[in-house]
Formats: C-alpha cells, structure tokens, sequence
C-alpha cells in the first residue's frame, strides 16, 4: 500500500501487528501448546520483564486497568467513608472504583498546561477524612509527584497513582532520581486495553509495588483473598491477566521504547507543523520528565472546537474528545454543591479539547494532511 493510500486512524494496531506477526504469532501458539492458560508461566516472566523495566520490585497482575485501580485501593484497606482525592479531569474509571468501595470520591481541580492535577489545589481538599490521593498521569505525562508525594507525607496519605496512559514515561526529582510514571507513589497502576502505549489483544491490567508486604496483599487479593488455596484471609475478587495477554505482551514490552520514540517523533512533526496554527494551544511538556504521548491533545479556543472537529471529519482525519464533561458534572458523581463553575480550568478543558491521531505507525504524509487541514480550520472561521 502506498503511504498516502494508508486510512489515517486514531490508533493502527493492525499495521503495529503486521510488523511483530511471526514473534507474536508464535507466543500464542506457545501458550496454546502448553495449555497453561491460567497463570502460566509467561505471566511471570512478563511481570519480573515489565518490573526490570519500570525499575521497580514488584509487578502483579490483574484483569485490566480498573480492576488495578480497585485492587490498590483494597490493599491499603480503606473503610467506607474514606475520602480519596482524584483529579476532577480525567477517565471516569478512577471515580468509578472509589464510588464501588463506598469510600468518597473528592474532586480536585487541574492545570490547563499538562491536563493534569494541578497540586498547588490539593491541600484545600485535605480533610480529617482524607485517606488518598490518585494523582491521573493524564495523555502520557506525569503529575508533578515531588511536591505531591511531599504534600501526602504532611498529611500522612496514601499514594496511589494510575499510570494506564503513562506506561514508561519518566519524571526527574530536583536531586536528579529518576522514576517511571507508577513507580513513586505507594502502589501504581496501568491498563494493557489495546489502544494503551503497551497494549494487549484484550484486557489487562497490573500493579506496581515498592513494598513486598503490599504486593503481597494485592496479589491475594487478585486470588479471592486466599494466600494458601481455600484459606480466606480476605476479601478478595477474581482478577487475572490471562497467559495468552501476557505472552502477547512480553512480545510487545520489548518494543515499548521504540513505540514510545514513534509516538514522541509524531508529536514533534505536530509540534512544527502546528507552531504557527492560530486559535489553539499545543500540549505542553513539563520541564519534570517525559512524555510518551497516549493522546496529542489541543486546547482550541474561542468556542471553535467543534467547527474544527467537523473539518477534520470532512477531510477524512478523525479526533476525539477526551474528555467532554468533568466528573463533577457527570450523573454517576454529581456531588451537593459542585455545580457548574465549581472547577473552571476543568470545564474550559472540557469544552477545548481535541486529541488528534497519534500512534506508533503514523506516517509524516498523514501527519502534514492532518496539519493542513488544521491551518485550513483556523483561517475559515
Ligand atoms: C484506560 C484507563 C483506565 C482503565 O483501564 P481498563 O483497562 O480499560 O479498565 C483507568 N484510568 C485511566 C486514566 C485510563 O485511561
């Protein structure tokens, strides 16, 4: 296929797919010729592989993202009533898990540049309740976590960071420490949903531990709570990562700089083609660390955003709108008082968003037919 015959999509798992085809292909039939479908021994391997490569000591499994999310929080044993701090701006899993324990979910305001928790807004949301904070690593950046971490060591609280768009993106302390996005607070968390930076062929999950005794806990918890078979030290839930997914994915985690560097190279050829588009605002990279890019997401203004959306679509380009309402504003999470106007930054984001395509194989004829249309939206308005 000729490059420009190439269908411009949000994610292209299949030409990803084409490329890693033989590797791949003979994992699965591995798994299939061992029959150990269920924690075989490529779950294993896949997890000590993915803790070496987050620098971290332990890494256990789980049936995707939310459930990751879920599981940290039923680690460190919050009791019903518990308020967990989460940005106000984000996917609604992390409210989502909170609301299922019966622990509060308590919104906190962001930062237009990064999209993330803006932390000079989390201390006011302290209260004698607090327990946690789970800091998003919103579109593949991190959240500033040194003065973070340091705001929860004060207040004695929990860190429990959801890194699902962040896989491998790195953030630099002022001493010069470097750590993976999910590795610095008390447990972190990722997805493996096939659109993630280190996707699978269908749902996964997996949590990230400093602390043996908490991986511990977590890893009974994924096994209905049983540390020796029926015995029940906990509650627990059933949350594995399936052995044909981990097979697939330690193919794919030995990519996963690469893929990171593919998705940084398109943000670049965005970044110059689109320095001079009038109208919108260009994702910010924090001084802090890297950024791996899950989302290359605009801000466009003056209330043209859709008008833009409708461009693109026109020209065969699509987008998306992540996110288009704030969780203080969704049905599920509506709290007394928070109503319009509670989180301004939040609900400007909301209404000013826009993630273009990005991925590990678009190509830079597609990008500058994405860019074109742009500049064309900006000038006809
Ligand atoms: C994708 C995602 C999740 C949930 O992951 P699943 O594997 O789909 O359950 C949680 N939080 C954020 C920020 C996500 O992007």
């Amino acid at each position: 296929m000729k490059e420009h015959d190439i269908p411009c999509q949000m994610v292209d798992l299949r030409r990803q797919y084409d490329k890693i085809r033989g590797e791949v292909n003979e994992a699965i039939q591995d798994v299939i010729d061992s029959a150990e479908f269920i924690n075989g021994t490529r779950v294993k391997t896949f997890c000590a592989n993915l803790a070496r490569y987050n620098a971290i000591p332990r890494v256990v499994p789980c049936a995707n993202g939310t459930d990751a999310l879920q599981i940290a929080l039923m680690t460190l044993g919050l009791q019903p009533g518990d308020e967990v701090i989460l940005p106000v701006f984000t996917y609604a899993a992390t409210a989502e898990v909170i609301a299922l324990l019966r622990l509060t979910p308590v919104f906190a305001e962001c930062e237009a540049g990064t999209f993330n928790l803006d932390v000079s807004r989390v201390e006011e949301k302290i209260t004698s309740r607090s327990r946690a904070i789970v800091p998003v690593h919103l579109f593949g950046q991190c959240a500033d976590m040194e003065p973070l971490l340091a705001l929860a060591r004060r207040h004695h609280l929990f860190v429990v960071e959801d890194a699902a768009q962040a896989i491998g993106a790195e953030y630099r302390f002022t001493d010069g420490r470097v750590a993976k996005a999910g590795c610095m607070g008390d447990i972190g968390t990722t997805s493996f949903f096939p659109s993630k930076n280190l996707g699978a062929y269908g749902d996964g999950g997996a949590l990230f531990f400093r602390d043996d005794a908490l991986a511990e806990r977590a890893t009974a918890i994924t096994n209905h709570g049983q540390r020796v078979k029926y015995h029940h030290d906990l509650v627990g839930c059933n949350s594995r990562l399936d052995t044909l997914q981990a097979a697939i994915l330690d193919v794919k985690l030995k990519y996963l700089d690469d893929y990171t560097r593919a998705r940084q190279a398109a943000a670049a050829a965005y970044d110059e083609r689109l320095a001079s588009l009038q109208g919108a605002t260009l994702p910010r990279r924090a001084a802090y660390g890297t950024h791996v890019f899950h989302q290359y997401t605009l801000r466009v203004h003056d209330g043209q955003r859709d008008a833009w959306q409708a461009r693109l679509k026109r020209d065969g380009i699509p987008s998306m709108i992540y996110y288009p309402l704030p969780l203080h504003l969704q049905h599920a999470y509506r709290q007394e008082g928070l109503g319009n106007g509670a989180f301004p930054v939040a609900e400007r984001l909301c209404e000013e968003v826009l993630s273009l395509p990005i991925h590990t194989e678009l190509t830079t004829g597609q990008i500058d037919k994405i860019a074109a249309s742009l500049h064309a939206a900006a000038q006809t308005r």
